[in-house]
């Protein structure tokens, strides 16, 4: 299959998710790769992954970044012991911007040159619904329906979404949890003849071409985190819920990036941390916590990784997905490459540590950390190793999550005026129940595709 057709399906036809064949040995190229801006890294470290000529992909690139704020795309900044990596400099303040600005451009590209029309499905905790709202909105040919649980995604994630008034934009609100949400697009995506009558299209991190977009910034701050410092190697901190980000950072590892461990955090729901802690995914029951994005129990894109434990035999993959589907757990057997990763530590932050941790940066250094940030930062801290420079990913602006600064330093000092602008916006959104056959019935009303 072509990356275009692969990013154009999503999620591939036998429900399974698709992965590159070859994942290219770059070490030869990193000297080259530490000069290069951010559009130059992206193009670089993308152009083995896709079908389109260099001046294309360097056009849909260099489009999709002007968006961004910082002429960095994303700066890196030193904090207290640690570096950050700032990913939130994107029209809607979180670190899903960086590759779904590019996928907005991707698909526009790809109907443009073949002709029909795209509707997008998506699922949302909070901040891939904005980014993939605003990476499409207003454009010709694609149609845009996204579901987000109803009162559980903060004030200024709901307003990013559904003060959006361009007519190809939907916002359904589900009564459930994002679990829910992510159930009932599985469902539909799954139904294949209604699949294809509906040109259904994902822009979940299920779709590779936002795990590329989003290789090129563990790159961009590896080697220069490597280079300012003078060290031969790196860990990153990363923030977990779907193991999208996480994922993206472990291709760079294999690509050759020198990364020698890649810190996995979460909050309170940590089925990811327990796997790397004992190889066995268990799944338990979402908790709502300040730091929303991360409230997932289910992470869609653990599968890719566990194809890579089971020795790349998709068989054996199917088989240990189908358990997990009807039991709710998993296990890596010991011996299989061993049951624990050691490219992987893992922890967890929860409320209390996540709260002091945005406290003492602020106080220490008058630096804001997003909940989800902080709770990166927090256990990164766990893991700090000489001479191997922690490098903590920010995947959100503070001023996202005011209201968790404000509990955690006291004072309403989390602004940004793009959010500040929001308030008493116009808005639309329309509210669903937990139920696939009522958004199948939505989108059916409004893609004129009912039958
Ligand atoms: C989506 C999100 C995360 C989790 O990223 P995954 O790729 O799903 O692991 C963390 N922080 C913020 C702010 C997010 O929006």
């Amino acid at each position: 299959m072509s990356f275009s057709d692969a990013v154009m399906a999503g999620l591939a036809r036998d429900g399974g998710l698709f992965l590159p064949q070859r994942i290219p040995d770059v070490r030869d190229r990193l000297a080259d790769w530490a000069k290069l801006p951010y559009a130059e890294l992206a193009v670089a470290v993308m152009q083995p992954f896709v079908d389109l000529a260099p001046e294309v992909l360097r056009d849909l690139v260099q489009r999709s970044y002007k968006t961004f704020a910082h002429p960095e795309i994303t700066p890196v900044v030193k904090v207290n012991d640690v570096h950050i990596v700032e990913l939130f400099h994107g029209p809607t303040l979180a670190f899903k911007d960086v590759a779904l600005q590019f996928l907005g451009n991707l698909f526009a590209h790809f109907l443009q040159q073949n002709g029909g029309e795209l509707n997008l499905v998506g699922a949302t905790s909070g901040d891939t619904g904005s980014a993939a709202i605003h990476g499409v909105r207003g454009r010709e040919r694609i149609r845009i329906f996204v579901m987000h649980p109803r009162g559980r995604v903060s004030r200024s994630q709901e307003l990013q979404m559904t003060s959006v008034l361009d007519a190809n934009v939907h916002n359904l609100a589900i009564d459930g949890t994002f679990d829910d949400c992510q159930g009932i697009l599985k469902e539909l995506f799954n139904d294949l003849a209604w699949r294809d009558r509906q040109r259904l299209g994902s822009v979940n991190s299920i779709n590779w071409a936002r795990v590329l977009a989003q290789v090129v910034y563990f790159f961009y701050a590896g080697l220069k985190v490597m280079r300012e410092t003078g060290a031969k190697g790196v860990r990153f901190a990363v923030p977990t819920g779907n193991f999208g980000d996480i994922f993206a950072g472990w291709i760079a590892q294999r690509m050759g990036l020198p990364i020698r461990k890649l810190v996995l955090a979460t909050n309170e729901n940590d089925i990811l941390a327990r796997f790397f802690e004992s190889g066995e995914y268990r799944k338990g029951t979402v908790q709502a916590t300040i730091s929303p994005s991360m409230d997932i129990q289910v992470a869609s894109n653990f599968e890719r990784y566990l194809y890579y434990r089971v020795g790349e035999d998709a068989a054996r993959l199917r088989g240990m997905m189908g358990d997990f589907a009807r039991s709710g757990a998993l296990k890596v057997a010991p011996g299989l490459d061993g049951a624990i990763d050691p490219l992987f530590a893992a922890g967890r932050g929860n409320t209390a540590a996540t709260q002091a941790t945005i406290r003492e940066f602020y106080r220490e250094a008058n630096y804001l950390l997003d909940p989800h940030t902080a709770v990166g930062v927090h256990v990164g801290r766990q893991h700090l190793e000489k001479d191997e420079p922690m490098v903590c990913l920010a995947t959100a602006h503070p001023a996202k999550f005011g209201d968790a600064i404000r509990e955690a330093v006291g004072v309403d000092v989390a602004h940004h005026p793009s959010l500040d602008a929001l308030a008493g916006a116009k808005t639309r959104v329309t509210a669903l129940p937990a139920d696939a056959a009522a958004v199948r019935a939505y989108v059916e009303r409004h893609t004129g595709g009912a039958s």
